[in-house]
């Protein structure tokens, strides 16, 4: 018996997706690369903007003639609270469990007689799982940016116990596991809902005492939430890498109030500045969106300049989508041609890649040291602790393994090298 599970979306989903496949795998299915072959089909979803909501809606109509005596299955973002919707529009999907809500599934296959009724499943882990592996430690999110969808259909914020996270990677570790990020919309305000208030310092701290254990990483993080304490853990803790991925969105401090940010850009800029003074080399990465509800040509100038100031590793830059029942959807004309929003991503996208190249070609030469993650077109690739991606040739196998790298070729995207001798 076989199972396939489709994913779109943030890394959320991915982690997500490794534990049903962990689950179903503990009652038996094996994974199958393709959907014609498979018993079970789940699909993972994301609605955060309209191109991935289209993506799934088509996905669910070319399952349609596929789908005969299969059992379809929707999660992810897709699922909000009110599922007669869905249920009318699409007749063929069996079950619509909300994100993570991981015993809705095996209920409706232990009501099938297809999964042995030995109750919720506990703590799932991905049977194979790669070096590097997700671990969401926070889920949900209690800011409601203006734009954004994610609190209506995710939650309000919930963190897991330490001590859960904790074992969870001990376990994962015990299946090869070298780097765990941990995971969340907001990960750096992990624990307020807490009974004893913990801080991702503190989980940091136990993590970083794991044998076995390489590397720790986090994302994402709100620039509100970023404290002192946890930028003074990520100095001192040596496990933890040098990358923190801290979205930007607006460099307008109108264009940032209307989004719902709590923060202006002299408070962003004086987040970076604080990490950057506590480590130097850190990488930062950062997400924009262009053409939001009224953004002059003036306002989106002031993206682009922050940009080229602050000079991050990566940018993610997305148009402005309007999202039903979201506050900026509601209450703002989405006024920005859409030609004119692609327009400001290509700048965006033009500058970021001259800012790349440079950061990037600083690095050649170096020695840098990289876990490897897996082998694709003959070459191993693997991630600096910057979060680089590297590619070098080997006969031998280094999956999984911490190689030093001598880097001979640098791009915007990538880096490639030889094993340093
Ligand atoms: N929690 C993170 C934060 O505070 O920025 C990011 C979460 S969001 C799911 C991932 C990215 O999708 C955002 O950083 C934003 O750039 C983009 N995004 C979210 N809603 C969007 C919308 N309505 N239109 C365009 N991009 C959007
Ligand atoms: Fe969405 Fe804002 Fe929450 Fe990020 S912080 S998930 S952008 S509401």
């Amino acid at each position: 018996m076989r199972y396939h599970i489709w994913t779109i979306g943030c890394q959320m989903n991915k982690a997500d997706s490794e534990r049903i496949a962990g689950y179903l795998e503990q009652i038996g299915y094996q994974a199958s690369p393709n959907a014609d072959d498979a018993e079970i089909i789940v699909l993972n979803s994301c609605v955060v903007r309209q191109s991935a909501e289209e993506r799934v809606i088509n996905k669910l109509s070319a399952l349609k003639s596929l789908k005969r005596d299969k059992i379809l299955a929707l999660t992810g973002c897709i699922v909000d609270s009110k599922v007669d919707d869905l249920r009318r529009r699409f007749p063929h999907v069996d079950l619509f469990f909300a994100p993570q809500a991981f015993g809705e599934l095996s209920q409706f296959l232990i009501e099938r007689g297809i999964a042995p009724d030995e109750g919720q499943p506990g703590l799932v882990l991905p049977v194979n799982p790669s070096p590097s592996t997700f671990v969401t430690i926070i889920q949900g999110c209690n800011n409601f940016c203006s734009y954004c969808i994610v609190p209506y259909r995710r939650g309000r914020e919930r963190s897991r116990p330490i001590e859960e996270i904790v074992c969870e990677v001990e376990g994962l570790v015990a299946r090869g596991v070298r780097e765990v990020t941990l995971l969340g919309q907001t990960v750096d305000s992990y624990g307020h809902d807490l009974p004893r208030k913990p801080a991702l310092a503190d989980l940091l701290g136990q993590l970083n005492r794991i044998d076995g254990l390489a590397r720790i990483r986090f994302l994402t993080s709100h620039p509100k939430d970023m404290s002192e304490r946890l930028i003074e853990a990520m100095a001192r803790l040596e496990k933890v890498c040098e990358h923190v991925s801290l979205p930007l969105q607006a460099g307008d401090d109108e264009i940032l109030r209307a989004m719902g940010r709590g923060y202006n850009a002299q408070k962003y800029r004086d987040v970076v500045s604080r990490i950057r003074q506590a480590i130097p080399h850190i990488a930062l990465s950062t997400d924009v969106i262009v053409g939001f509800p009224g953004e002059s040509e003036e306002q989106f100038q002031k993206s682009y300049d922050l940009l080229s100031e602050l000079r991050f590793d990566t940018v993610h830059v997305a148009c402005y989508s309007p999202r039903p029942g979201t506050i900026a959807s509601r209450k703002l004309e989405d006024d920005v041609p859409a030609e004119e929003k692609v327009r400001r991503r290509e700048r965006i996208e033009e500058l970021q890649q001259g800012i790349a190249t440079e950061i990037n070609a600083r690095l050649l030469g170096s020695t840098v040291e990289v876990l490897v993650q897996n082998r694709k077109n003959g070459k191993w690739w693997g991630r600096t602790r910057t979060d680089k991606l590297v590619f070098f040739v080997d006969d031998a196998d280094r999956l999984g393994q911490l190689v030093k790298i001598r880097i001979e070729k640098t791009s915007p995207w990538s880096l490639q090298g030889s094993l340093a001798r």
